[in-house]
């Protein structure tokens, strides 16, 4: 089942979902604030290794 990156347009969180394919966006909410329909963020194109450090899910997590 792929992850898909979100970033909520609410409260600026960004958060990984698996979904399936049958499932739409609809159904993703922001786990930190409860906004629904996140943008969905293309981590693999819109940013790689050499752009971003840290991880791709929790923000301030030392890595
Ligand atoms: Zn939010």
């Amino acid at each position: 089942m792929p992850v898909y990156e979100y970033e909520c347009k609410s409260c600026g969180e960004k958060f990984e979902r698996k979904r399936g394919i049958a499932e739409s966006d609809s159904k993703v909410k922001c786990p930190k604030c409860g906004a629904k329909e996140p943008r969905r963020v293309f981590s693999a194109f819109a940013r790689g290794p050499s752009s971003f450090s840290g991880g791709s899910c929790a923000p301030g997590r030392p890595t």
